[in-house]
């Protein structure tokens, strides 16, 4: 697949002077419930209307989503509102129902962006329609996963395509329900720009008092949208009530937001942003050079460990480096999760200079 300007041309269609909104309930309950919601994002910053009809659950038991009954609901809020309706589909009888009931926007969710064969039948099912279809990342953070299957969409003829930021499952806990990884969706970003990239901070942080903070995040990195759960309820919501938002608190989020410009024609702006980046290019030079010196030191240790039969790896010092290293990072304003990252790699690259020495 190749980057293409008509991926994007959905997303012009919309003709908006801000991001992309798609909001709505985790999963359509009841047809008064669907509607009440909708009514109360029509007339808002929202374009499309979510809502999960069939949902994917971890556990067995849960509950499983209302199933096609809830298509007519949705169907009707559209025809009350004029908002457009966006549905998550995990197979070839889900893509036919969506498209009997004039589904707009399909998405496919991360527990399905995982199994080819199932994306595969779902670009089957929707071959040669002019639907548009998001594909939310997986579960786990594969970049070639998440990026294969839009290509399988892509070679099904469906060119109205977008992806979904909806954060990746972690074995540690952190402070978000899946964490979001930043550095992958930047990847396809600058791999793909002109694929739409859309951030779901409900996901991202299974908490509302955190979806702010989190779209804020995305909105600077030019993210082109966000989907965001919202609830009349969401106390009280069948599922992902922890994390969905009433309407009102997504409009005071939308007051909150700043959307920023992507650049600045002003002259003054040009020359003061160049000032910088010549000193950043400048210390970024002078690091490499200060790293090959480093590694030049490595080598040394490398043939003195060699000269007299010494092991490569010697713990006890390099945890009272670390040690050191955070105290030193964290006076110069550096994270402590920074620090450990750069230092590792920096220890592994000079592990991996003594072992060339210690072995040659
Ligand atoms: C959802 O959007 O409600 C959902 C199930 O999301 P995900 O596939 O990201 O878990
Ligand atoms: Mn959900």
């Amino acid at each position: 697949m190749e980057n293409n300007a008509a991926m994007r041309t959905w997303l012009d269609a919309f003709n908006l002077s801000h991001p992309l909104v798609i909001a709505g309930p985790c999963s359509a309950e009841t047809e008064e419930q669907v509607l009440k919601i909708a009514h109360e994002l029509k007339d808002s910053d929202v374009s499309v209307f979510r809502a999960g009809i069939w949902k994917p659950r971890t556990r067995p038991g849960g509950f499983e989503g209302v199933g096609a009954i809830g298509l007519k609901w949705l169907q009707r809020a559209k025809a009350e509102t004029g908002l457009l309706l966006a549905v998550e589909v995990a197979n070839a009888d889900h893509v036919q129902l969506a498209l009997e009931h004039d589904v707009d926007v399909l998405w496919i969710g991360a527990r399905t962006t995982v199994n080819p064969f199932a994306v595969q039948e779902i670009a089957d099912a929707l071959k040669d329609t002019d639907k548009i279809v998001l594909v939310k990342n997986p579960v786990n953070p594969d970049l070639a996963l998440w990026l294969g299957g839009v290509e399988r969409l892509y070679n099904a003829n469906i060119k109205k395509l977008g992806v979904i930021h909806r954060g990746f499952s972690t074995y540690e806990k952190t402070k978000y329900r899946n964490n979001p990884e930043w550095q992958l969706p930047i990847e396809l970003q600058s791999k793909f720009p002109d694929l739409p990239l859309i951030c779901d901070p409900s996901h991202i942080t299974g908490k509302r008092d955190m979806i702010l903070e989190v779209s804020q995040q995305a909105l600077d990195l030019n993210y082109d949208g966000l989907i965001i759960e919202t609830h009349i309820d969401p106390d009280n919501a069948w599922s992902d009530a922890a994390q969905q938002v009433t309407p009102s608190a997504l409009k005071q989020i939308f007051k909150d937001l700043r959307i920023r410009k992507i650049t600045d024609e002003a002259d003054d702006y040009n020359q003061r942003l160049e000032g910088l980046r010549t000193q950043i290019d400048e210390i970024d030079s002078k690091l490499l050079n200060i790293l090959g010196k480093r590694m030049k030191i490595a080598d040394s240790i490398g043939a003195l460990k060699k000269e007299r039969n010494v092991a490569v790896l010697q713990n006890k010092r390099w945890n009272e480096i670390l040690g050191k290293m955070v105290l030193e990072g964290e006076e110069r304003g550096l994270s402590e999760e920074f620090i450990l990252k750069m230092f590792k790699a920096i220890h592994q690259e000079s592990i991996a200079h003594q072992e060339k020495i210690i072995n040659s």
